[in-house]
């Protein structure tokens, strides 16, 4: 989510006369977009903003300035917190004001002319406004291939350990038309495949593109991603981040009728005991859990999962760990991030009794992330033998090199001409690592039709 709001900011930003640059050193202006949900991300902000400095004070020496900002959750939750510990930011905002980015450098600038130069007093913008920030949003210049696209943003869920309801804010869902705008937009310069966005992004509840016989009924993420496969040229349609207890029926089903709809699904669980899934407020249960990965492998029985997990929430105990470790074992993840708890102010569970110790905490996660990277090899090794399309969106570092994703979003790095840089290719998978497969083009590496061309044959037929 950040990256496609650090990529609006940069669509924002372009009208103004800014554009990116990879040296700080010769930055006019540096934005750090931040991230709140664990609290090393939030410590990270304050050293890199100490490294920011360092060049604002050298391109000031030199007769130049670099405006410093701040934007993101951590933006939101610390406000004016910032600019006390860090004088030299003159902007703070949040995730759900950066459209107003050109109207803060205005007054920022008039502000500095007042003060004849000097540097103005910091900005805050923190607030929650009305109007949805998508609707001041500029129509994006460029795509690349594989592109983010917000659907849904905010959570009304609550669960304990979590900030995400306080920094970014109520569950919005944005109106099918305007998503639908935005794709088709995104496929005319280029993308072949959308990830569609959201904290909770299966919640997603839009107003429809069109009236039903039932009424006005808004959509599900299911009907939603269906009228996007409907876009031709847009080959891949994934979608992040999905709650469990709102993977229903139209959108399980979907993976079994919608084939640009990738067989791969992040769909985070945090914890396989019953009375910690309670503790954290997530409202399901372990086997509640194993039902939708059970229904969503008879819709498409090639599908592959993915998923976040909490070790060490308060309370939780060795029992728990291992109710964990049973789930794991039962689903057989293809990947997953894991992480220690880490207390967020102002949560509930932040202020819940017997925190765990820091060293069950890492003893614990070094057991589960060991049985999960054996997961990802085999899951990786199970593929090696087989074709499958690759989406070449990044060089490689050797030259002549490329690196793509499957549609199990492994990479593998591939020889492979300029010219196909940003297009889907077939690959034989040929060794597999941890992290990666290596592969080389087949010989009739780029098919003959894309898919959302071979549908509409099949439909002719
Ligand atoms: N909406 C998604 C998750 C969004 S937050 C869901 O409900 O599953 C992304 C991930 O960060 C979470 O899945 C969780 O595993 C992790 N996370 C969130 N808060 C955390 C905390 N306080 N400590 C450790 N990990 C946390
Ligand atoms: Fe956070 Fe996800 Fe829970 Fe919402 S559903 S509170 S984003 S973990």
């Amino acid at each position: 989510m950040n990256v496609y709001d650090s990529d609006r900011m940069v669509d924002l930003l372009k009208p103004l006369g800014y554009s990116i640059t990879e040296d700080p050193a010769e930055a006019d202006m540096a934005i750090l977009n931040t991230c709140h949900i664990r609290e090393k991300a939030e410590q990270k902000v304050y050293s890199d903003l100490g490294r920011l400095r360092r060049h604002q004070t050298n391109r000031r020496n030199d007769g130049d300035d670099m405006v410093i900002g701040v934007g993101g959750c951590v933006g939101q939750a610390e406000g004016k917190e910032i600019i006390r510990q860090a004088p030299y930011v003159s902007m703070v905002f949040g995730p759900q004001t950066y459209h107003r980015l050109p109207e803060m450098i205005a007054q920022m600038n008039r502000e500095k002319e007042k003060r004849e130069g000097k540097r103005p007093k910091g900005l805050i913008d923190t607030d929650f406004p009305l109007e949805s920030k998508f609707d001041s949003l500029p129509a994006p210049t460029s795509s690349a291939s594989s592109v983010f696209l917000s659907v849904q943003e905010g959570c009304d869920k609550f669960c304990t350990f979590c900030v995400v309801p306080y920094t970014r804010g109520a569950e919005y869902s944005r109106p099918v038309s305007d998503i639908l705008k935005e794709a088709e937009h995104l496929v005319s310069l280029g993308a072949l495949e959308i990830t569609l966005l959201g904290q909770n992004v299966n919640a997603y509840h839009g107003q429809p593109l069109y009236a039903s016989s039932h009424g006005t009924k808004e959509w599900g993420l299911g009907r939603l991603v269906f009228e996007l496969s409907q876009i031709k040229g847009l080959e891949r349609i994934r979608y992040m981040t999905s709650h469990p207890r709102d993977m229903d029926d139209e959108l399980i089903n979907a993976h079994g009728e919608i084939p640009q709809l990738m067989p791969f699904l992040h769909l985070p669980v945090q914890s396989g005991s019953d009375s910690i899934l309670e503790a954290m407020n997530r409202k399901h249960t372990a086997k509640d859990y194993l039902n939708i990965i059970e229904k969503l492998k008879i819709a498409r029985p090639d599908i592959a999962f993915s998923s976040d997990f909490i070790v060490g929430f308060p309370g939780e105990k060795d029992t728990d760990q291992e109710a964990t470790l049973t789930l794991i074992k039962e689903v057989g993840f293809a990947q997953a991030y894991s992480f220690k708890y880490s207390k967020r102010p102002g949560t509930p569970a932040g202020a819940m009794e017997l925190q765990v110790d820091e060293e069950i905490k890492s003893k614990r996660l070094r057991e589960l992330q060991d049985l999960l990277n054996e997961q990802q090899l085999s899951f990786n090794r199970s593929m090696v033998g087989t074709t499958q399309m690759v989406l070449l969106d990044r060089k490689g570092k050797h030259q002549g090199q490329m690196i793509g994703k499957t549609p199990y979003m492994q990479s593998v790095p591939v020889v492979a001409s300029d010219d196909l840089f940003g297009k889907l290719v077939e690959v034989r998978l040929e060794s597999a690592h941890e992290n990666s497969l290596v592969g080389s083009l087949t010989d009739s590496a780029i098919i003959p039709y894309p898919m959302s061309e071979l549908l509409e044959r099949k439909d002719e037929v």
